[in-house]
């Protein structure tokens, strides 16, 4: 239990009020079978107490002295709210664009700022929250014509402000959304032209509008992705940021940004060496414009492809191809002018990094295994620093080169568990590999860096004992067969449980 008592002074008992819905508890505040819990979301210069208390089944019947033990916390951190009045600018039947003013004597030192929104009718169901550093975002993915609720927090070096007071606005529905699009056209005509005129070209308008309206709908769809993605992601000054192939509606406009066209008489392919979900995988030759020739991994789109499945071909190759790290996988280039249609990388002599560990069980001292993982970390920092977020990072996306060095590949996301044995979760249509996936993302879909994070310290444990699998043969939440709580996955981390330290890992490296 948890009470939030006035700042100092005045504060007496009468002054506390219960804090549970304000602050988020992980993995919630009762029930809880572990003995730890981490809390989030304080609000600065506040004081919290903790009621804790152990309960069983006999409980209530017990005499009138409960045995509570109080914490008491003060936060202290930066000043007030920083955000003032927020204001919904626009909304669509699936996103709301809001801007907010700020306090006057605003410190220059903001970083970012956080938003916090949830369906205000399912409040107990969770919140979602997305960072920008400009004074206004736009917030998509919602359900129409329902209310959200919406607070802002300013992020400063000292850490987060106060959150602005709470703003409730609405999506529209499908016709809202069409009428925007039409006053759009209204006002851009009314302003051109006068009178008669405006007579005309009013009918003219009516005559025309129901293909306008498709036109500028989807046109509209897709500026608002674009710029979504823009202000979700933190780029690091100096550093490029990430695009999202999929803002694109002409997939050949991506790859032609994001790659480099080959010519199909440069490759020689010489045999196959994998499966992929799209088609073989195999190694050959490239030969550069020096007419040097390099090894290569080929990628093919096997035929009687349909549009989508060579769009989500090719999305990987615009991902990886806007990446230039050490420790990714390197794009040489695609064939999509002539069939078939190919990714060509670089070539990886020892494979995925979970089937070399498990056929070298045993064989590399710790330095090398630490410098495997070093790279993976490289790599994954450049990620993260690029505004680009994994979600499926495990050892079975980790390619090994012959000088050991560890690259991330495996951009697709769509394979998750078409092509492996890990039994899937699905959460709202999309598979996760659960035994990968950090529990906020399991639940909320809350995918970011520091889930990635999670994953890594899956991939160090799959490391450290030499490709050995995760919770070994402990079922997932879904398994329709499980009715044994004590060996699930998801339930056991919610309640505290941790992989435990493989063996001959040394304690610097495991740390609970
Ligand atoms: P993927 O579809 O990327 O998972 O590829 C299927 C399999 O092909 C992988 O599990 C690897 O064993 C192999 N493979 C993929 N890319 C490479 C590469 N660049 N070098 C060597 N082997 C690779």
């Amino acid at each position: 239990m948890c009470q939030r008592c006035g700042s100092g002074a005045s504060g007496g008992e009468e002054d506390c009020e219960p804090c549970e819905s304000d602050l988020r508890f992980v993995p919630r505040p009762l029930g809880l079978t572990g003995t730890s819990v981490a809390i989030l979301d304080f609000a600065t210069h506040t004081n919290y107490t903790f009621h804790v208390e152990a309960v069983n089944g006999v409980s209530g019947l017990g005499g009138n002295t409960r045995p509570l033990v109080n914490i008491s916390v003060t936060t202290d951190q930066t000043g007030p709210s920083l955000v003032g009045v927020v204001r919904k600018d626009w909304a669509s039947d699936n996103s709301i664009a809001l801007s907010w003013t700020e306090v006057e004597q605003q410190p220059n030192d903001i970083l970012d700022y956080e938003i916090k929104y949830y369906d205000k009718e399912q409040e107990q169901s969770g919140y979602s929250s997305t960072r920008t550093k400009a004074v206004s975002v736009v917030v998509t993915g919602l359900k129409p014509a329902t209310v959200y609720v919406f607070h802002v927090r300013a992020r400063t070096a000292a850490g987060f402000t106060a959150y602005s007071n709470k703003f409730d606005f609405s999506t529209g529905d499908e016709y809202s959304g069409m009428a925007a699009d039409q006053g759009q056209v209204l006002v851009v005509v009314t302003a051109a032209v006068g009178g008669f005129s405006l007579l005309v070209i009013l009918t003219l308008f009516f005559l025309i509008t129901g293909r306008c309206q498709s036109f500028i709908k989807d046109k509209r769809k897709s500026d608002d992705k674009r710029r979504d993605h823009f202000q979700n992601v933190l780029p690091v000054p100096g550093i490029k940021t990430y695009v999202d192939p999929d803002t694109y509606e002409d997939p050949t406009q991506a790859a032609h940004e994001f790659t480099t066209e080959i010519d199909p008489s440069r490759i020689r392919i010489e045999r196959v060496i994998g499966a992929g979900e799209f088609g073989e995988v195999c190694s050959g030759r490239l030969r550069t414009p020096g007419e040097k020739e390099i090894p290569v991994t080929i990628k093919t789109l096997k035929g009687g492809y349909v549009e989508r499945q060579r769009r989500d071909f090719l999305r990987e190759a615009c991902i990886i191809g806007q990446f230039d790290d050490p420790n990714i996988i390197r794009l040489e280039g695609v064939v999509t002018k002539s069939r078939p249609v190919m990714i060509v990388v670089e070539y990886m002599e020892n494979g995925s990094l979970d089937s070399f560990l498990r056929h070298h069980d045993g064989h590399f001292t710790v330095v090398q295994l630490v410098g495997m993982l070093h790279g993976v970390a490289s790599g994954m920092t450049y990620l993260s620093d690029m505004g680009y977020v994994h979600r499926d990072l495990a050892s079975r996306n980790i390619l090994v080169d012959e000088g050991l060095v560890c690259k991330v590949s495996d951009f697709g996301l769509s394979r998750v568990l078409e092509d492996h044995p890990e039994p899937a979760y699905n959460t709202m249509g999309v598979k996760i590999a659960i035994r990968w996936t950090a529990p906020e993302a399991i639940t909320n879909r809350k995918f970011s860096s520091a889930s990635d994070v999670w994953s890594y310290g899956i991939v160090m444990w799959e490391v450290m004992s030499y490709g050995e699998s995760p919770y070994w043969e402990m079922s997932n939440q879904d398994d329709d067969d499980d009715d044994d709580d004590d060996d699930d996955v998801i339930l056991s981390i919610e309640e505290g449980y941790r992989l435990p330290v493989p063996m001959g890992c040394p304690v610097v490296l495991y740390y609970r």
